[in-house]
């Protein structure tokens, strides 16, 4: 009897286990939404984010389907990340048109004051939680125009903004192969026209895992490339299939730098971390003061010390980055930042970061350049154009579409004027 017990303990103990660290690969649909005649009338976008892709990996590798796709239609020469050239931050302004700092998504992990609590893109709950997310990102702008849309993952899209997540979409795991996820598109856009979804995001984070790993010049980072110009060119081929008028935007969030990992800087002993929240950081150190007075001081022994890193108060951030105090919408900001030199990474960890990394200042250090490129009937051919900022994609969307937006945003619509036909 004692026997029996102990198995369906062990059964009931294994499957528990099984099922916490079985991803969640079900398609999340929301029911009852439907596209209006107008909307049904309305050409298609795919937007791609291939995560940490610098603007000369193409080149640079010979990724020769990108580069025949892109010499085909629009191609930047680069495009300027928002500020901090980071994940989270980079792909939520893709969506909204605004900066870090006027979304609410300031870093991949920060501070929040007011509410007390830490936003960490590895905290599924809080990645979910739709009251992190300022703006309007597309999706919602489409939905809430009754035109639907469809994720294969974006920042944010898991989360319900505005009362809205996009009606066909999925939780973020990297466990659904590229087959499968081509598979499902080719479904999205065989749905008949009243529930075919008109705006898709794709994200792939491969070629980010290598150039952190490897570093970008590795042979790891060049078949990483490879990969994704080959999976580009296989999801082109399966939607040309359908016959649709179907515009594509590749782009990147932030690119990739080899960075100093076997001389880091360690945190200042100039900050009492007991009087300041300190979440941890590489290229860039916020330090959120638990007492207001607390702070000149300490600025002032920083800027003594400091060898290696520049000291900003939020009051004195470089007015490009749109990351002071008077762009913190949301009191998100730390009120001292911590800036290395390239190549120099903060560590205050015992483990050796990664040779790749990036979220340094665009302006400053060009490896942290991003990718944009585009194709489809609704863009000019054989058109390049100078580096822009990735605040202005958001226009180019909408026009495409024909979607209207009332909201201030950050983006103008000066690019969309110049690559659209
Ligand atoms: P970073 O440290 O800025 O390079 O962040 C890149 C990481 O973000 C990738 O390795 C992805 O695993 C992760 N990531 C990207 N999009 C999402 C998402 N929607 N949900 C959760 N994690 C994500
Ligand atoms: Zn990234
Ligand atoms: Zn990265």
């Amino acid at each position: 009897m004692k026997r029996i017990f102990l198995l369906i303990l062990f059964i009931a103990g294994s499957f528990f286990i099984w099922a916490q660290n079985t991803p969640d690969t079900t398609q999340r649909i929301i029911e009852g939404r439907v596209n209006s005649p107008e909307q049904q009338q309305k050409p298609y976008v795919i937007m791609i984010s291939a995560d940490g892709f610098r603007y000369d990996y193409a080149g640079k590798y010979g990724a020769k389907n990108l580069l025949a796709l892109s010499n085909s239609g629009v191609r930047a020469e680069s495009m300027i990340p928002s500020y901090p050239s980071m994940t989270f931050p980079n792909h939520y302004t893709l969506a909204t048109g605004l900066y870090p700092s006027h979304h609410g998504l300031v870093n991949n992990l920060f501070y929040d004051r007011n509410l007390k609590a830490f936003y960490s893109m590895r905290d599924s709950k809080a990645v979910a939680d739709g009251s992190w997310y300022g703006g309007i990102p597309l999706w919602v702008l489409a939905e809430q125009q009754h035109m639907l849309t469809a994720s294969f993952y974006w920042v944010g899209s898991e989360a319900e903004i505005k009362g809205i997540r996009p009606t066909y979409y999925f939780r973020y795991s990297e466990a659904i192969s590229v087959d499968r996820r081509i598979q499902i598109l080719k479904e999205w856009l065989q749905l008949p026209p009243e529930r075919r979804p008109h705006f898709i995001t794709f994200y792939f984070p491969e070629v980010d895992h290598s150039g952190h790993s490897f570093g970008p010049d590795s042979p790891q980072t060049e078949n990483a490339v490879h990969w994704m110009d080959s999976t580009i060119q296989r999801l082109v081929d399966t939607v040309k299939t359908t016959g649709l008028p179907v515009n594509f935007i590749f782009v990147s969030d932030h690119g990739m730098t080899k960075v100093d990992n076997d001389n880091t800087l360690p945190l200042p002993a100039a900050v009492d971390t007991s009087k300041f929240i300190v979440p941890p950081g590489s290229e860039l150190v916020e330090l959120y003061a638990k007492n207001k007075d607390d702070i000149s001081d300490t600025y002032v022994k920083l800027l003594e010390d400091s060898k290696g890193y520049k000291v900003y108060l939020k009051e004195n951030m470089p007015a490009r980055l749109h990351y002071g105090i008077k762009d913190d919408v949301f009191d998100r900001i730390g009120d001292i930042l911590l800036v290395p030199d390239w190549p120099k990474i903060f560590n205050f960890s015992s483990r050796k970061p990664s040779p790749g990394a990036h979220g340094y200042d665009p302006y400053l250090v060009k490896d942290m350049l991003a990718t944009f490129y585009a194709w489809g009937p609704a863009f000019k051919q054989e058109f390049r154009l100078p580096s822009f900022q990735n605040v202005n994609v958001y226009p180019v969307v909408t026009k495409i579409l024909g979607l209207n937006y009332t909201d201030h945003i950050d983006g103008k619509n000066a690019i969309a004027d110049l690559i659209l036909k």
